[in-house]
């Protein structure tokens, strides 16, 4: 039995329509910059992004650590969110493989940084101190709960990095949830900053690749940096064709998971010892918690689900991550709402 997985967004597998695609694509050696299948979802993704160019890479982790790699020399520093995806999910990547080191700032709960965290974090021109060379946001924001952050507040930390040289970098894994939330487009999200990164892999239900967008002279250096990263592609036409799908036809969709995901966290909202987080879900996710008088762990209650054919993610001990996408439809909800009720029911006397 398929169980109704909602532990991630990542979980989406090709629609009939991309693998369609995949098996048709026009293909050619990408490194040599040949293939047009590749071409083509390169200039739509600079086009969607506002950007001259952009590339495609295997994964956001590598999206994240090129273009990090390629605004900042060894010894320079990143700063970044504590409970950024760059900073707590991409194993250390610029530090270990770039020799960037990282200021980590607290995440309010919408997401972002305080702009005088910022100001104060900024290092003056001193030889014993490493150069501040880069801001790193996130949106949406996964671990803040799939929060969006305005373009206003993107405007100001990239106003702010400007007056002081510094570059700015997006990781826009979600970008398009955080722009179809906001009615906006993605462009305008992406507009104040030097790098953006998405993923197609996500929500978009590619299979696979994210892309980096940027200047032109940017993306040449990222491109050298994909190489060096070992994610130079050759028929990666074959990947590229179902995320040009992704685009053409999945952005506009996601309107339907945000509401799927507050219908779920309706259904949820008095079962026993489960308490939603404030504002959730904001996108596609919503984060619960189990109350202190609940006597187990958001583990047992998922093995319980699991065996219901629900898996949801167990992220903290007490704290779930439930990630609405393409594949949950009305009844999905529905049946997922049952189990956790009967699940909590029964665990809790
Ligand atoms: C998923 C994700 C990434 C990177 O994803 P990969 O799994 O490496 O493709 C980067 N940032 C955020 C916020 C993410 O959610």
């Amino acid at each position: 039995m398929k169980t109704i997985d909602l532990r991630s967004d990542t979980v989406t597998e090709p629609t009939p329509a991309m693998r369609e695609a995949m098996a048709r694509a026009e293909v050619g050696d990408d490194v040599y910059g040949e293939d047009p299948s590749v071409n083509h979802l390169q200039a739509m993704a600079a086009e969607m992004m506002g950007k001259e160019a952009a590339l495609f890479v295997p994964s956001g982790t590598m999206g994240n650590l090129a273009s990090i790699l390629a605004h900042c020399q060894r010894g320079d520093e990143v700063i970044v969110g504590d409970k950024a995806h760059t900073f707590l999910y991409e194993a250390g990547g610029i530090s270990a493989l770039g020799g960037i080191h990282s200021c980590q700032l607290p995440n309010q709960p919408d997401g972002t940084i305080a702009i005088e965290h910022l100001h104060a974090a900024i290092r003056p021109k001193d030889i014993h101190q490493p150069p501040t060379r880069l801001i790193a946001l996130e949106n949406t924001h996964n671990r803040c709960g799939g929060v969006v952050l305005s373009p206003e507040y993107c405007w100001q930390v990239a106003e702010f990095a400007k007056e002081q040289g510094i570059l700015t970098h997006l990781d826009g894994a979600r970008i398009f949830n955080a722009a179809v939330s906001l009615g906006i487009s993605a462009k305008e999200l992406a507009e104040p900053f030097d790098s953006v990164t998405f993923c197609l892999s996500k929500a978009l239900c590619a299979p696979v690749g994210s892309l980096i967008c940027g200047s032109q002279p940017f993306i040449e250096r990222v491109r050298r940096v994909r190489k060096q990263l070992g994610g130079g592609m050759r028929q990666a036409g074959v990947l590229a064709a179902a995320g040009i799908v992704a685009l053409e036809t999945m952005v506009d969709r996601l309107a339907e998971d945000h509401a799927r995901a507050k219908r779920l966290a309706e259904k949820l909202n008095s079962a026993p010892h489960l308490i939603l987080e404030p504002g959730s879900p904001a996108t596609n996710m919503i984060f619960a918690q189990l109350d202190s008088g609940c006597p187990v762990t958001t583990k047992k209650v998922c093995e319980a689900l699991k065996e219901r054919g629900v898996q949801v993610g167990a992220i903290e001990p007490h704290r779930f991550r439930i990630v609405v996408h393409y594949w949950i439809d009305d009844n999905a909800v529905d049946v997922a709402a049952n189990a956790f009720w009967e699940v909590l029911k029964e665990l809790s006397h």
